[in-house]
């Protein structure tokens, strides 16, 4: 059965045939959340580009998760065998640009609109340094999310192209199988892979989830546990 490859995706087939029908091989600077989504679009755009990473993410919720994710995008950048070099510049960590970006939004859902002020935020940081360190392009990894809305993401990275006159790689990297591949990726590499987005909101909804989860556990029985009030209710209760 064919699988939906998504006009993202196209377009990055279209830019990547021209590129190699042309001989080039530009430089990009590759906008990265962590080191498991950016590890299948390394594998991938380094056979096509002269790579640079950039991790800027002021949405991380502690100095201690921004570092160690930090470490994991090194570790891995300098162990995975690309096409070619990848450098990596990490920038420091400005927890206040995120909590001033998302004032009023702090009680959205994931995926809400708070996540479109968090995306706007590190790509415009992204296009700006790509602009003054002369890059030809700029991207994110972000789009290998199953959970990141992909048009949202192309759109910001449009606006902000037009705004500092750099190309954005228009891409969604979870088409063709690219999520799967990242979780072979960090498997392999043993990458650290937090079970949140980033921010201190998505950790708060991660852990509300996680303990719902186990309130609905089932016992080998068939009759679910209900932890919260300490005792056995039947299945389907
Ligand atoms: S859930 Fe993720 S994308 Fe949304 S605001 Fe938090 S860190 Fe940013």
């Amino acid at each position: 059965m064919s699988r939906s490859i998504g006009v993202y995706q196209k377009w990055l087939d279209e830019t990547v045939s021209d590129l190699v029908s042309r001989g080039e091989v530009p430089s990009l600077l590759l906008h990265a959340c962590c080191a498991p989504c950016s590890s299948y679009c390394v594998e991938y755009l380094s056979k096509y580009f002269d790579i640079t990473v950039f991790f800027y993410n002021p949405n991380i919720d502690s100095i201690t998760e921004y570092e160690r994710r930090v470490r994991e995008e090194e570790r891995f950048i300098s162990s995975f065998p690309a096409q070619r070099p990848v450098r990596l510049i990490s920038k420091k960590y400005e927890p206040e640009a995120f909590y001033e970006a998302a004032e009023g939004l702090y009680s959205e859902p994931e995926g809400g609109r708070r996540c479109e002020k968090c995306f706007r935020l590190r790509l415009s940081k992204t296009a700006e340094y790509a602009k003054e360190n002369g890059f030809d392009y700029f991207t994110t990894t972000l789009s290998i999310s199953p959970l990141k809305d992909a048009a949202l993401l192309n759109s910001i990275g449009d606006e902000l192209s037009k705004k500092y006159d750099v190309p954005y790689l228009f891409s969604e990297f979870k088409k063709r199988g690219g999520f799967l591949r990242s979780t072979e990726l960090s498997k392999e590499y043993k990458l650290y892979r937090q079970d949140y987005c980033g921010c201190v909101f998505s950790k708060r909804e991660r852990a509300k989830q996680k303990e719902k989860e186990k309130d609905n556990e089932v016992t080998d029985d068939g009759r679910g546990v209900s932890r919260s009030l300490g005792r056995q209710v039947p299945k389907g209760d």
